[in-house]
């Protein structure tokens, strides 16, 4: 068996040498024992191993295993590829604290390190859970472009850029298109980037995010969607706690199991229990981050740590949720976990005459979203749909205190490399 990777840790001695290596996908490394006595041919070469050096080894799982770390192994023979030509700048076993700006530049190196991999092997395991929950349900895997001429939220948050003699942008979510598609493929979802042109200073924001996002036809109302992703969400959660036992107990977390039905609760009925807290929230207005944590707390005392707000009023949301019969509130709801929000979702409007009416109402010109217009004329049914935040979702399931610890290339307000 032929193993590879990288050296995170060299102890010489006079008769015995010990070399940790990490690569592959092992969540421990492997403990490589070079022996004077016993392979005085190798014991001079592994000399040479030092941290950071790439290497492949041939060998056996060693009878006597003394050490915690990994799993020791006897080598047979072992090939150099690489050498690093500078010590490296960040410790990749994690003994001393690195700063989050080194962290960041970095994380290439830092990955070497097992426990930080487990972060990313998990997030991997977050998508490939959606998959499977989203496959088995009927729900196909379609791609939108991220290049577009509009956007779904308002021009503020976009990144504009050239597109030959056009100006386009950097979609921000596939909002209308997957919204287009409920005109012939009833249930779809997207992984997809979510581009955001914001001067985000937070925790919980990034420039560059990736969101699942579903659409689902044929609905009665948001209640059929918000099925959707509480299954979904539990899938998730429950697959990370039974395929990533060892990731999670590397990482110090215990991940409590969720189940559906989540918790509701109307965002009137938020406010007003915020308001018996001393918070003021101005009449119609979204809840400010400072409210959703407090509401996190709260809804935890009372033994809910995910859950969902409904009917947001109409004067906080995109022109595209559909608006109940008092006119003033809507079918959409946020998801929180933990006191962030994870997701928002809705029903949509799906009646061409009212679609209008409210674009006019949002102040925005029908014009401009001629093509998604036009796909409201040819039998759409209703629908509704949501988008459900990666980085989020990872955050808060492995308490990550910052949301640039859950996506290894960050892009923020001042980080546009590596
Ligand atoms: P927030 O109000 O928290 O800024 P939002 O309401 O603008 O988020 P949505 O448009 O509802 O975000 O996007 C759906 C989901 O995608 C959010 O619930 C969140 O989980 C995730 N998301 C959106 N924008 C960002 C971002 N800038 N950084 C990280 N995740 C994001
Ligand atoms: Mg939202």
């Amino acid at each position: 068996m032929r193993i590879c990777g990288w050296v995170i840790r060299a102890k010489k001695f006079k008769k015995v040498i010990i070399v940790e290596v990490s690569g592959d996908s092992s969540t421990k490394p492997y403990v490589l024992v070079f022996k004077k006595e016993r392979e005085p041919e190798l014991f001079e070469k592994a000399e040479e191993l030092d941290v950071g050096t790439a290497l492949c080894f041939e060998g056996e799982k060693s009878q006597v295993q003394k050490s915690k770390r990994g799993v020791e192994y006897v080598v047979k023979d072992f090939k150099v590829y690489a050498k690093p030509l500078d010590p490296l700048p960040v410790d990749t076993i994690g003994k001393v604290p690195v700063l989050l700006d080194t962290r960041i530049k970095y994380r290439y190196l830092l990955l070497r390190n097992p426990v930080e991999k487990a972060i990313f092997k998990i997030r991997a395991g977050v998508l490939e859970a959606a998959r499977q929950y989203l496959n088995d349900n009927g729900f196909l895997e379609v791609h939108t472009p991220k290049i577009v001429a509009a956007g779904a939220e308002g021009g503020a948050t976009l990144f504009p850029l050239k597109y030959f003699e056009y100006k386009a942008y950097l979609s921000q979510s596939p909002q209308l298109y997957k919204q287009i598609l409920m005109a012939s493929i009833p249930r779809v979802y997207e992984i997809t980037p979510y581009f955001r042109a914001e001067k985000f200073n937070t925790t919980r924001h990034l420039n560059e995010s990736w969101g699942i996002d579903v659409e689902q036809g044929f609905i009665e109302d948001e209640e059929d969607v918000m099925k959707t992703l509480e299954n979904l969400v539990s899938y998730i959660i429950n697959y990370v706690r039974k395929i990533y036992v060892e990731e999670l107990e590397m990482l110090g977390i215990e991940l409590e199991p969720v189940n559906p039905p989540f918790k509701r609760i109307t965002y009137d009925e938020a406010v007003e229990l915020l308001r018996s807290e001393g918070i003021e929230i101005p009449e119609g207005e979204d809840l400010t981050d400072a409210a959703e944590k407090k509401l996190g707390e709260l809804m935890m005392e009372k033994g809910h740590q995910i859950y969902f707000i409904t009917n947001f009023p109409w004067s906080t949301t995109g022109f595209y949720y559909m608006r109940k019969e008092d006119g003033t509130h809507t079918g959409k709801f946020d998801l929180d976990y933990k006191g962030l929000e994870l997701a928002s979702g809705g029903q949509r409007e799906h009646r061409y005459d009212k679609l209008i009416e409210a674009l006019k109402l949002k102040g925005l010109n029908p014009e401009d979203f001629k093509f998604y217009l036009e796909a409201f004329r040819y039998g759409m049914p209703p629908h509704g749909g949501f988008g459900l935040g990666v980085e989020r979702l990872l955050m808060k399931m492995l308490n990550l205190s910052n949301i640039r610890e859950a996506i290894i290339f960050v892009r923020d307000r001042t980080r546009l490399s590596p």
